[in-house]
């Protein structure tokens, strides 16, 4: 669960905010897609749920943990609860697709023997099986892309936040992107996607919310997207 209520990110005084008094309730388990102009706020809205931004006022509950209570302690047990990906990927180009994933389990102590028993199942789900071995550089944007969703859900969080993860990528592969995010989604994982992609959010006919200047301005239910505000070529 992640609710917001009223929250402000104001990141330079005298500035309008980011996020201006927001309000917003996502369930367990549901599929979101958030657009927005470049600037309009989606990343901050991101970031203020992984606690890389904090808010300047307003309160901010996710997973149970109730932000106003957070020590910084137990920052690294919110983290684990949200997987994260990003639209440059962000894999380590010196190491293959298998120790790109096991660094997120050795960093938290996951036996070798755990972490080669895992990884497959990973890989499985994203549709990589038997890639281990690869370079990223040998692989696609897509292949890319599905090898940091496989790093970010390896520890099974139960939030996956996808900020603009197909913006690199071409109709295709964006496609087996979102067809990755969208089985991870049936298998029980909340996802917050967002994107510049009007035909993904047409055909994904999710919950679309779409903000403007730190606000949102629409919340809609298994929407398609309508309105032009969003343009396909801003990131
Ligand atoms: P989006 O992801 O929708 O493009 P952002 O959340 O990145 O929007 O940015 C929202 C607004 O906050 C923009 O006006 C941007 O310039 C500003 N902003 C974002 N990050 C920072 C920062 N670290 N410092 C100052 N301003 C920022
Ligand atoms: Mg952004």
């Amino acid at each position: 669960m992640i609710l917001l209520d009223r929250v402000t990110k104001r990141y330079i005084k005298d500035l309008p905010p980011a996020i201006d008094r927001m309000s917003l309730y996502i369930e367990p388990k549901e599929f979101v897609v958030v657009v927005g102009q470049s600037g309009s706020g989606k990343t901050t809205l991101l970031k203020l749920l992984t606690r890389e931004e904090v808010p300047t006022s307003g309160k901010i509950i996710v997973g149970g943990i109730d932000f106003d209570k957070l020590k910084d302690s137990k920052i690294p047990q919110l983290r684990r609860k949200i997987g994260v990906v990003f639209q440059d990927f962000k894999l380590l180009p010196n190491k293959n697709v298998f120790e790109n994933i096991a660094f997120a389990l050795e960093i938290v102590g996951v036996s070798k023997r755990e972490i080669k028993y895992t990884i497959p199942k990973v890989l499985d789900i994203v549709n990589l099986k038997g890639k281990e071995k690869r370079m990223p550089i040998e692989l696609s944007g897509g292949e890319r892309q599905r090898v940091a969703i496989a790093r970010a859900i390896v520890r099974q969080p139960r939030i996956l936040i996808a900020d603009e993860p197909t913006g690199n990528l071409d109709v295709k592969h964006a496609w087996d992107v979102i067809e990755v995010l969208e089985k991870i989604n049936r298998y029980g994982t909340t996802v917050l996607l967002t994107t510049h992609n009007v035909e993904i959010v047409n055909k994904l006919k999710r919950r679309v919310i779409t903000i403007a200047d730190g606000k949102i301005i629409s919340d809609r239910a298994n929407a398609g997207y309508h309105n032009k505000i969003v343009h396909e070529d801003e990131t």
